[in-house]
């Protein structure tokens, strides 16, 4: 889908968004990419989103991104008899190994290695910290707790300890029996929960086997202080409001999200702001003045995705949330204060002929007309590059690999097509140029900017810029080779 913004959309699916219809129309009003996420739903249940996704993906023409976020050391509570309860302030609430399903005065927390470090004292926050609780006596099955701050618990709801350290592995049983299944089913985002270290990305990496583009959620404090390490070990990064904001005090988190933008922006890899964008639309048609402006931040921070959790995928208005990005994007990139935000946090950068021709592509961009910078790129590095310039004309990512396409559907201002294999410089901007004009971005009236690699479909080769006219008779006046 042709989009009038940069900033891509993920929506989380979920019991609210798992029809045929309903994923269609979250595309239609402004999602790039599903995250589905692995702590919720049976394999069964995966396996049915994702071929609903693909199918909208082939009936709508172009591509959608899949990203499966694995669950990770991450604790969560068993399941409740009627689905959820209210937890009073002052009550008491024990946690403990038995199967039997959750009532108003237990549940099931199924880590036995948690019981072994909790210690009286401590506290537990279930439900991104709305819910706290404060152990009173505890043994090797069990904790009995205070309510210190009730809320509405239900299935699955993480807990965090921050208070004690736990050794826990960066890859469960299950995440890696997940992770074999997404990597066959096929999903081109592969997102590791709780990453700790560069290593856990590496191990991940490993068994993942290229299948699919590795992209690690910070939300812990380890991660915040390895971000170097792991940024430079990944793919892409998102930033994981939720736990982070557990894990360390919640003020410390914007400051951490500003950081973790520009430096994914300089090294060229998408980043993701994610966690209660529009929380308060998983309940109303309208969001809160503070969640809109809490989207237009990550915009104006020029983040690659903002995204959507419950609200999607399991909020009343779906749809509604999507499009209420879509709105906020669209006002913010037309404030002529965006562009000048966006354009003093560039950086400069030039290790290679191909960030020479990338930044070249944005200043053309910038002092005459031309209407897009349709840039040929194998593996997407070239489009990365291109995006991080953040330019002020639409990218067009010309590509012979769909997994290619599908990826970048999570790069700032990218717009991607597959192409045949293209040969020679004047068949690509005979492409690029008829790419352009039926994606809506240039007329016949209008010129491009073009970049490739010779010799043709050698990774890493961009070499060539050329200006170039979007009529192709003009196209064949003018290039001789
Ligand atoms: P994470 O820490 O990975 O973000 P989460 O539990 O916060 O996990 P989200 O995907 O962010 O999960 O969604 C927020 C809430 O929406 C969940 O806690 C759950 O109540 C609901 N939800 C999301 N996906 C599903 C699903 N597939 N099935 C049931 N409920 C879901
Ligand atoms: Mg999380
Ligand atoms: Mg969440």
């Amino acid at each position: 889908m042709k989009r009038h913004r940069n900033v891509k959309i993920v929506a989380t699916l979920g019991p609210a968004s798992s029809t045929y219809e309903v994923i269609r129309a979250l595309v239609e009003a402004g999602a790039d990419v599903f995250r589905l996420n692995m702590s919720h739903g049976e394999h069964s249940e995966i396996r049915a989103r994702h071929e609903i996704i693909r199918q909208v993906e082939a009936d709508l023409g172009s591509p959608i991104a899949i990203l499966a976020d694995l669950q990770g050391p991450k604790l969560r509570v068993g399941t409740f008899a009627n689905g959820e309860e209210e937890l009073v302030e002052g009550a008491a609430f024990r946690l403990d190994l038995d199967e039997a399903e959750g009532d108003a005065t237990r549940v099931r927390l199924p880590h036995k290695e948690i019981f072994d470090a909790l210690e009286p004292g401590a506290s537990l926050l279930v439900n991104d910290g709305k819910i706290r609780l404060r152990v009173k006596e505890c043994g090797p099955d069990f904790a009995d707790c205070e309510v210190v701050v009730g809320g509405t618990i239900s299935n699955r709801k993480g807990v965090n300890v921050p208070d004690v350290v736990l050794p826990l592995a960066a890859l469960s049983e299950k995440d890696r029996k997940d992770l074999e299944f997404v990597c066959d089913l096929g999903v081109d985002w592969l997102a590791l929960s709780f990453v700790q270290r560069a290593a856990d990305v590496e191990e991940a990496r490993q068994l993942c086997k290229g299948r699919a583009a590795i992209l690690s959620k910070i939300e812990k404090p380890a991660a915040v202080k390895a971000f170097e390490e792991i940024l430079a070990a990944s793919d892409g990064i998102m930033v994981a409001r939720g736990d982070l904001g557990v894990e360390l005090p919640v003020q410390n988190v914007p400051p951490i999200q500003k950081q973790l933008v520009r430096r994914c922006r300089a090294a060229a890899k998408p980043v993701i702001v994610a966690t209660q964008m529009l929380e308060s639309m998983i309940e109303s048609p309208m969001p809160t003045r503070a969640e809109v402006s809490d989207v237009a931040t990550a915009i104006y921070e020029g983040a690659d995705a903002i995204m959507l959790s419950a609200e999607s995928a399991a909020g009343q208005y779906p749809v509604q949330a999507v499009a209420t990005m879509d709105n906020v994007a669209d006002e913010v990139e037309h404030d002529p204060t965006y562009r000048d935000i966006i354009e003093s946090s560039r950086k400069v950068t030039h290790n290679s002929v191909a960030d020479g021709i990338v930044a070249a592509a944005r200043e053309i961009a910038e002092t005459t007309n031309v209407k897009a910078i349709c840039c040929f790129s194998q593996s997407g590095t070239t489009a990365s590059l291109v995006a991080r310039e953040r330019p002020r004309v639409p990218i067009l990512a010309l590509t012979s690999v769909q997994n290619t396409a599908r990826r970048l559907c999570l790069t700032w201002g990218t717009n991607c097509v597959i192409t045949g294999e293209v040969d020679r410089f004047k068949a690509a901007v005979v492409a690029a140029a008829r790419a352009a004009r039926e994606q809506g971005l240039a007329t016949e009236a209008d010129m491009i900017v073009v970049t490739a690699g010779v010799p043709f479909n050698t990774p890493g080769s961009t070499n060539i810029l050329r200006v170039a006219p979007c009529a192709e008779r003009l196209i064949y006046s003018a290039e001789s080779e």
